[in-house]
């Protein structure tokens, strides 16, 4: 399971804690000291773990903590409103348009879940009462077309696509047939390659600029730790992005990329991918996934 790692480090470190009644400053040095190691082990980023640390023990070192009976319970509760905030504080909400459609454009590399998360979100919003309409951008491989229109069937969701033309072009016309069939959202699948480059960058930006969408989320893999995180500054860099979607949470994902990805980037994670069906979709939600970090 997700976090396994961080959860059993975290919890031995906090148990030795407990056994041992009032702190001292020298304890919560050490406390901190293991906290960061286990944030580093979890594939956390260096310098994120390193302020979180550094904003944690500015808390923990308070007369508060110093002189409870209970210093143990107090450092948890401090870690735990501080692994929110890292991960971005609040549920971060999708931005509707106010006429329709509202286009939500995805991307991100190959194999990251892209394609299989723009079926997923169809579902969701249609489960809200939406009404959505997928678009088959991804032009270079024929298969890609083929496996939008799979999962869409099986979402129950209409897929606009025009073969392997442009697809900025087929960007533009799936919004219009979106406005003429009343799909209040679009969903347009994009391109993935295998690393970033320039000519992929340019066709996303040139699809940005051609529709506008109201929000651009980039599809990350969070097996893949650190470099989802540097993925997602690249994307956010060379195209703008308002938000992420995390993949892969029901693997052994050692943590590093959800606990990152917002400080790096400053982009909220907006939902995250528990397994391959087509409703192991969730809303991301900070205050829940710290709990669950510290069991
Ligand atoms: P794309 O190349 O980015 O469009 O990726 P796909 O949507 O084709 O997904 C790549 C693989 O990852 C497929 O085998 C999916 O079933 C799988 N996958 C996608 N999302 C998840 C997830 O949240 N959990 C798991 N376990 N597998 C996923």
């Amino acid at each position: 399971m997700a976090f396994e790692g961080l959860s059993g480090r975290l919890s031995e470190v906090f148990k030795k804690l407990k056994g041992r009644g009032k702190v001292k400053e020298s304890d919560i040095k050490e406390v901190m000291r293991e906290v960061r190691m286990a944030l580093l082990e979890a594939d956390v980023n260096y310098k994120v773990a390193k302020d979180f640390v550094a904003s944690v023990s500015e808390k923990a070192m308070g007369s508060e903590v110093l002189e409870s009976l209970t210093p143990a319970q107090q450092i948890i509760k401090i870690v735990n409103d501080e692994l929110t905030e890292l991960m971005g504080s609040t549920n971060a909400r999708i931005t509707f348009s106010s006429k329709i459609p509202t286009i939500i454009m995805m991307c991100g590399l190959q194999g990251a879940g892209k394609t299989t998360h723009c079926a997923k979100l169809s579902r969701y919003f249609k489960q809200s009462g939406k009404r959505p309409l997928l678009a088959a951008c991804d032009v270079y491989r024929p298969a890609a077309i083929q496996q939008l229109q799979i999962v869409g069937e099986q979402a129950g969701v209409p897929v606009f696509e025009m073969g392997q033309g442009d697809p900025v072009e087929i960007a533009r016309k799936a919004v219009l047939h979106a406005r003429d069939y009343g799909n209040d959202i679009l969903i347009l699948d994009t391109a993935g390659r295998l690393h970033i480059d320039e000519e992929l960058m340019d066709e996303l930006r040139r699809i940005k600029e051609a529709v506008q969408p109201q929000e651009i989320l980039l599809v990350i893999d969070a097996m893949t730790g650190q470099d989802a995180v540097n993925v997602a500054k690249s994307f956010d860099e060379t195209l703008g992005i308002d938000g992420t979607i995390l993949t892969k949470l029901d693997g052994d994902t050692r943590g590093g990329a959800a606990l990152s990805v917002r400080a790096v980037t400053g982009k909220p994670i907006k939902f995250v991918g528990t397994g391959e069906k087509l409703d192991n979709l969730e809303p991301f939600y900070p205050d829940r996934m710290a709990s669950r970090i510290l069991g």
